[in-house]
This record gives structure tokens, C-alpha cells and sequence, in this order.
């Protein structure tokens, strides 16, 4: 009991309801549950016996096969997770922007853990200059598409996930479509504004939360926008900054390992997302300094004011992102 109290602190104060098969053994553990302080633990009456005979609606949880309790029995030992956690994963949709430095990392720790269904959205082929970072690719891979070359990487290392691989850049014609296909998360790995701003407001009007990451040089940076939950990408910046003063990767440069711990990162919170588990970094920016070898924290919040998440948007349709970027209007 002691140990179960521990586990289930997280849900003290909230209702819980107990059953087991006839409602005795749930009876005793709500009295105990009680004398632990958990106010508002419950008993089924009757247990699930006596529902299903009302007629009630019954979920079986799903359950593992052999191979999947020993692959992934590092999360079942986890209580946070277990089966019906891994079960969770394995029936979740995690969209991931980009298969480069940051969707690498993320993708193949997405696709380790089981998430059962990985879109991947990117146009570009595997360049020689990519190999320093984005670890989904191999020298073989060079010249193809980086979709073919990350579907191929996350079949090798998980055949339980789905891989739904877009050979499009993300633009305002797509990415209804795109977005319209059932995902829970969506981890951005775009190298670029338009793209950004772009998914920022397409993610709020679709109600999906982004697991955000961008790194340059040595440092890097991480949080969530969940969309009525938190603030979204134009609520920490409204405009993007002048082109002369926001050197992509390929003109800043970016220390080859960034990617890995930022994109890492995001694969942990769009896990935690899906899993329903810990403290999504909303309202909260991780920073990250790789030279200075520190973490820090900023808080950021709604802006009422938003054009896009605010009181009363003003933009509510998608506009020219290249043009907007670009600072002429
Ligand atoms: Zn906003």
C-alpha cells in the first residue's frame, strides 16, 4: 500500500475510482486510500461485473506480444508508463517538420520508444554537409530524398512503426492536408521562419500542440505551444527577425552534437504529450548553452493581443510566410 500510495501521488486530489471484479477488493482499497488522505477515492459498486451487466460500454486494454514486452520493457518497468502506457505510445501519431539535425534525433527516439504512427515532412535529398549532424542519414543516403533515407533508418531499427513520409515542403497549400491526418503532437524541426510561422499558425487553428526546438552555433532553445494552453510561437515573436540578422545553419553554422540535445529533448516532451505524463515545458523556454555548458528557463506567456491566438486574431488564414519573412510587409 505504501508503495502504491507513492505512485499514485500524482493523482492526489483528484476523483478516483477504484473497481476490480465484484467492488470488494477496490471497497478496502478506497478505505485505505482514504486513510493514506486521498479524499476522493471511490469505489465502483459491484465492480466491473455489475457494469457490464448494466450494459455498460467495456474497453479491453490492448495488450503486448511477446516481442514487444521484451522491446520495450524498459518503459512497462517504468510505473509512469507500463503496458497501458506503451500500449498508449504504440496507438499515438507524432508528426515531426524536417528530417534534419533536429528531426533526426527525434525521430529515431520517437520511433525506438514505439510510437505506432511517425509522419515525416521534408523535400530535401541527403547532402554530404548534413552528415556532421543529422544522424538519421547515412553516407550511402547521399543523394536521396531525406524521407526515403529516415524511412528507411526508422524500419531498420522499429518495424511496430508506421512511417508516413511527405516528400513536400510545408507551405500553405499542404499543409491543411497534412495536418488533417490525425496527429497528437507535432515536433518542429524546420530550419526556417516561413516554415515556422507558417506551422505556428496552422498548428493553432488545427488545435495540435508543437513541441518547438531552433539551435544556432552553440546554443539552442526549446518549449510547447499548446494551442488554449500557453502561448504560441507569434505570442514570444510577433515578427520574424531581419533576414541579415537570422543566418540559417548553413550560413551561422552549428555545432554538430546541438542538434542531438535539443532534438532529443523534444523527443521527451512530445513523449510526455502523448503519454499524458510530467510537466510539458508550456509557458516555460528551455535554453540551452553548449559552450557555457548550461541550462536556463524563461517563462513565457499568452499575449492577449496575439494576431493569431489573441482575444480577437486578426490573421485567421494563411498569408504569404516567404513575404512576411522577408520583412516587406
Ligand atoms: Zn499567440
Amino acid at each position: 500500500m505504501s508503495d502504491l500510495g507513492t505512485r499514485l501521488d500524482r493523482y492526489r486530489g483528484q476523483e478516483l475510482i477504484l473497481y476490480c471484479a465484484h467492488g470488494n477488493r477496490s471497497l478496502r482499497l478506497a478505505k485505505a486510500l482514504d486513510d493514506a488522505g486521498f479524499e476522493n477515492a471511490l469505489s465502483l459498486a459491484g465492480g466491473i461485473t455489475a457494469w457490464a451487466e448494466e450494459g455498460l460500454p467495456v474497453e479491453l486494454p490492448g495488450e503486448l506480444d511477446d516481442a514487444q514486452r521484451v522491446r520495450y520493457s524498459r518503459h512497462v518497468l517504468i510505473p509512469e508508463i507500463g503496458v497501458a502506457g506503451q500500449q498508449r505510445l504504440l496507438s499515438s501519431n507524432v508528426l515531426v517538420i524536417g528530417a534534419g539535425g533536429l528531426g533526426s534525433p527525434a525521430a529515431l527516439y520517437l520511433a525506438a520508444a514505439g510510437v505506432g504512427r511517425l509522419g515525416i515532412v521534408d523535400d530535401d535529398v541527403v547532402d554530404e554537409s548534413n552528415l556532421q549532424r543529422q544522424v538519421l542519414h547515412s553516407t550511402a543516403a547521399l543523394g536521396e530524398p531525406k524521407v526515403a533515407s529516415a524511412e528507411e533508418r526508422v524500419r531498420e531499427l522499429n518495424p511496430d512503426v508506421e512511417v508516413v513520409g511527405y516528400r513536400e515542403r510545408l507551405s500553405a497549400d499542404n499543409v491543411d492536408r497534412i495536418l488533417d491526418e490525425d496527429w497528437d503532437v507535432i515536433v518542429d524541426g524546420a530550419d526556417n521562419f516561413p516554415t515556422r510561422y507558417l506551422l505556428n499558425d496552422a498548428s493553432v487553428w488545427h488545435r495540435i500542440p508543437v513541441v518547438h526546438g531552433s539551435i544556432f552555433r552553440f546554443e539552442g532553445q526549446a518549449t510547447v505551444f499548446a494551442p488554449g494552453d500557453g502561448p504560441c510561437y507569434r505570442c514570444l515573436f510577433p515578427q520574424p527577425p531581419p533576414p541579415e540578422l537570422a543566418p540559417s545553419c548553413a550560413e551561422g553554422g552549428v555545432l554538430g552534437v546541438l542538434p542531438g540535445v535539443i532534438g532529443s529533448i523534444q523527443g521527451a516532451e512530445a513523449l510526455k504529450l502523448a503519454l499524458g505524463i510530467g510537466e510539458p515545458l508550456i509557458g516555460r523556454l528551455l535554453l540551452y548553452d553548449a559552450l557555457a555548458g548550461s541550462f536556463d528557463e524563461v517563462a513565457v506567456r499568452r499575449d492577449p493581443s496575439c494576431p493569431v491566438c489573441g482575444d480577437a486574431p486578426t490573421i485567421t488564414e494563411y498569408v504569404d510566410y516567404v513575404e512576411f519573412c522577408a520583412g516587406t510587409h
